[in-house]
């Protein structure tokens, strides 16, 4: 009579310590369960809920310091970049409050086209650069 729960105990030592396959017979069962119609509608809304969380993480993914970086980058090619890309840059530098500083003064004001070898005057310590586009002229005061 005390020899036989020793070796049931030793037993079912042996059988719990693997609770993984039972998890994965679990799942395959509900799988087979849930009916096409019911499998085909849920993956559906998975798909777009899917996309939608997507693209709401794109959205905020990128924080101000790698807006920042972006700029950087942006900026050190200004010369070769289109209006539209300009105006896409500073949208993007508006909507995390960062300002472009010197930066600003690398294209026009009105039309967005990054200046090449603009027409510059200075006079009484002020700066007058001439857009050879839509023929603006930015003036900033020297310091
Ligand atoms: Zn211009």
């Amino acid at each position: 009579m005390k020899i036989s729960p020793e070796i049931e105990d030793n037993h079912s030592n042996r059988v719990t310590p693997n609770p993984i396959p039972n998890l994965e017979v679990k799942t395959i069962t509900s799988f087979v369960l849930v009916t096409d119609k019911l499998r085909s509608s849920d993956v559906v809304f998975h798909y777009f809920y899917k996309r939608c969380l997507c693209g709401c993480i794109m959205k905020s993914k990128l924080s101000k310091q790698e807006i920042q970086a972006k700029i950087r980058e942006f900026f050190e090619d200004v010369e070769n970049k289109t209006p539209k890309q300009v105006k896409k840059i500073k949208k993007l530098a508006m909507s995390k409050n960062i300002s472009l500083k010197e930066k600003r003064k690398s294209f026009c004001k009105k039309c967005l086209v990054a200046f090449k070898n603009p027409k510059t005057r200075i006079r009484n310590k002020i700066k007058s650069v001439t857009c050879r586009n839509c023929r603006y002229i930015s003036r900033w005061k020297l310091k």
